[in-house]
């Protein structure tokens, strides 16, 4: 497989809080189709259980300079994909 391009590789930490996602967030998943009027996430080719694996991991984002929920930098632009426990991120500005 071809190497992607990408400015960073994030490792990606777990952590036992509830993690909350931002309302603006929630609002593009369900522009996307990506997450339900209740608020349950519908990812394509997640499974329930990595779903839940996926709510407690979070990334310290080295564009947005703050801890990130994994489900959030999933549908991050600049996600490429996610390689052993690291996500590889492109690194452009996302405002
Ligand atoms: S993909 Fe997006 S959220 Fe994830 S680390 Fe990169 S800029 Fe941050």
């Amino acid at each position: 497989m071809e190497e992607l391009e990408h400015k960073y590789e994030v490792i990606i930490d777990m952590t036992e809080e509830k993690q909350k996602l931002p309302d603006d967030v929630k609002a593009e998943l369900k522009e996307s189709g990506m997450m339900d009027d209740k608020g349950k996430l519908k990812l394509k080719g997640v499974s329930p259980k990595m779903l839940k694996k996926m709510k407690q991991e979070f990334v310290k984002c080295p564009v947005l300079k703050e801890d990130i929920q994994f489900i959030q930098c999933f549908v991050c632009p600049n996600f490429q994909s996610r390689v052993m426990g690291k996500v590889l991120c492109k690194g452009d500005s996302l405002k």
